[in-house]
């Protein structure tokens, strides 16, 4: 059968403006599709069966795992952008390429908004938190997208069009009552994880939208997302809490998690001293800060949830400050904001290289996690900074190495290496909240064992038998070498010097929701 030819696009500048999401990768496709609706889209996956071409379905590109860069057809999904409300039932329905930001606009109206709050939500796009099962600090007590999704609209890889819905069932994919009693005994138990197929979740639920949810573009590509959104609590409070070692950080955690909060984030020793660097004022010689939010019905009770925690704690913090309305719980998030001008402010060969970012551990292994990755960064001579979100035991680490030292691609292997061991050891799993992409698919195996990675293979085959929807990602590649393709190095592929410039911007400003063909576009100085 032969159809309509879709447009692809084959210039080299537009290659190259697709060439780098967030992570750590420059990989230029072989051509760039920008599909505007579904027949569009059908006719890019019905030339990729019949030419054999891989496809990497993206959103923003802010994806970290190198989820969303590859070397076939990187097929755009921004210009899907439908918006059909259901407020009274607070649903929300959107095209793959509607952001986080522009659902949270359109719902604020109504008192709603989506409950997860990814940082990255003024570009992260509604089908890229879909695929990558996207959370944020509030995950701690609402979850990650997961729980507040009804419903996906997907095309398949023959470019079936079909609309999946929690409650559904599975018709596509089942599994015998051996493979549930293995995927019980063999996931690891934290409170996140965008770790490969859910497969867990799949056993609690039965419902095929837990197999879609997380698959990163492996199994079929999102084009539009049912939100369920939340009322927006009328009031907040909130505690700074600083601690003189991980220990007491680490039990309070605990403490703070029973209490019901919005948030528990982590500011670890690391973080203070980069953020120190670029002015903040604050305590000296903590092992860490923790910044709590509450989110109450009523002012007294934000208030006394408030006082409950600093009376609570009294015996193990080292620092307390706390805000008890909108404006004074800003004030204590600014020092957490500060983290995205002192990273842009590092001098250019000290690089933030996303490799071993998004560990998560059953809540009370996090002191030991934290403690353990420190070691390894000073073992590696890899300076690190550690925050994110303790309520959930899960840290980012952003590793900051010199490249301009000779050997420093095999340090940062080797805290690569040692992350991965640490995070067996304790019953973690790679990712939180961002996936795995190309990055963690080696690793899959050592966390899950064979038995679940034939699991694995076996529903991606069932989605997507010719392997054509984003190849390497989830399940590797034979040839899969994690710190290969870097965008920085000598060894990085060549582009442009102009777009490879807006590129790092991009990166430094965290301004994904830039068209990338607006990038490629030349200027009057190229
Ligand atoms: C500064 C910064 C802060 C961040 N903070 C957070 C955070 O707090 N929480 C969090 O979870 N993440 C965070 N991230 C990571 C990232 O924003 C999320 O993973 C986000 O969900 C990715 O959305 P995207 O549109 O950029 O997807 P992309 O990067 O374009 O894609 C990510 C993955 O999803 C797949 N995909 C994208 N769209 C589709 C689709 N329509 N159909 C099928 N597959 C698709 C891609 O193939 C890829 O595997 C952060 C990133 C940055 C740069």
């Amino acid at each position: 059968m032969t159809h309509h030819a879709p447009v692809i696009l084959t210039d080299p500048r537009i290659l190259a403006a697709y060439a780098e999401g967030a992570g750590i990768y420059r990989i230029i496709p072989n051509a760039v599709a920008i599909p505007c609706d579904l027949d569009a889209l059908r006719r890019v996956l019905l030339w990729a069966r019949e030419t054999g071409t891989p496809l990497v379905s993206r959103g923003a590109g802010s994806g970290m795992g190198g989820g969303s860069v590859g070397r076939g057809v990187v097929v755009d999904l921004t210009s899907f952008r439908e918006q059909a409300p259901s407020w009274d039932a607070r649903l929300l329905r959107v095209g793959a390429g509607v952001t986080c930001a522009e659902v949270n606009a359109a719902a604020r109206r109504f008192g709603l908004r989506l409950a997860p709050d990814p940082s990255s939500c003024a570009f992260a796009t509604s089908g890229g938190m879909a695929a990558t099962n996207a959370a944020g600090p509030r995950s701690v007590r609402c979850g990650s997208v997961r729980q507040w999704i009804r419903a996906l609209e997907v095309m398949e890889a023959d470019g079936t069009v079909r609309t999946v819905e929690r409650g559904d069932g599975s018709r596509r994919w089942r599994l015998s009552s051996a493979a549930r009693d293995l995927v019980r005994h063999s996931f690891p138990r934290t409170r996140k994880s965008s770790s490969g197929y859910a497969l867990d979740r799949y056993v609690e639920t039965g419902d095929e939208l837990d197999l879609v949810i997380g698959s990163e573009g492996t199994l079929a590509v999102i084009t539009a997302v049912e939100w369920v959104l939340e009322a927006i609590p009328p009031d907040v409070g909130g505690v700074l809490l600083g601690f003189a070692s991980l220990e007491a950080l680490t039990e309070a955690v605990s403490y703070l998690v029973a209490l019901n909060p919005s948030a528990v984030e982590l500011l670890d020793a690391t973080f203070l001293d980069l953020i120190r660097g670029a002015g903040a004022d604050l305590p000296a010689n903590l092992a860490g800060l923790l910044l709590v939010e509450f989110e109450r019905e009523t002012a007294s009770a934000a208030r006394g949830v408030v006082g409950d925690a600093v009376r609570g704690l009294k015996a193990l913090t080292a620092h307390v400050e706390t805000a008890i309305d909108r404006a004074g719980l800003a004030r204590l998030w600014e020092v957490r904001r500060m983290a995205s001008p002192a990273l842009a402010r590092l001098p250019e060969r000290q690089r933030s290289l996303q490799v071993v970012e998004d560990g998560c551990v059953p809540l009370e292994r996090l002191g030991a996690y934290v403690a353990g990755i420190r070691a390894a960064a000073g073992r590696r001579g890899v300076p690190v900074a550690i925050f994110g979100h303790a309520g959930d035991g899960h840290v980012h680490v952003n590793a900051l190495p010199d490249i301009t030292r000779p050997g420093w691609r095999d340090s940062l292997a080797g805290l690569f290496g040692d992350a991965v061991d640490l995070l067996i050891e304790l019953g973690g799993v790679p990712s939180g909240e961002h996936g795995v992409g190309r990055l963690r698919a080696g690793v899959l195996e050592r966390f899950y064992g064979p038995d679940v990675m034939a699991l694995f293979r076996d529903l991606k085959r069932a989605y997507d038998p010719l392997g054509l929807l984003n190849p390497g990602v989830i399940l590797p590649a034979n040839d899969w070498a994690p710190l290969a393709d870097l965008k920085v190095g000598a060894d990085a592929a060549a582009i442009p010097a102009d777009v490879a410039d807006r590129l790092r911007a991009i990166e430094r400003n965290a301004s994904w929701a830039v068209p990338k063909v607006d990038l490629a576009a030349l200027t009057p100085d190229t």
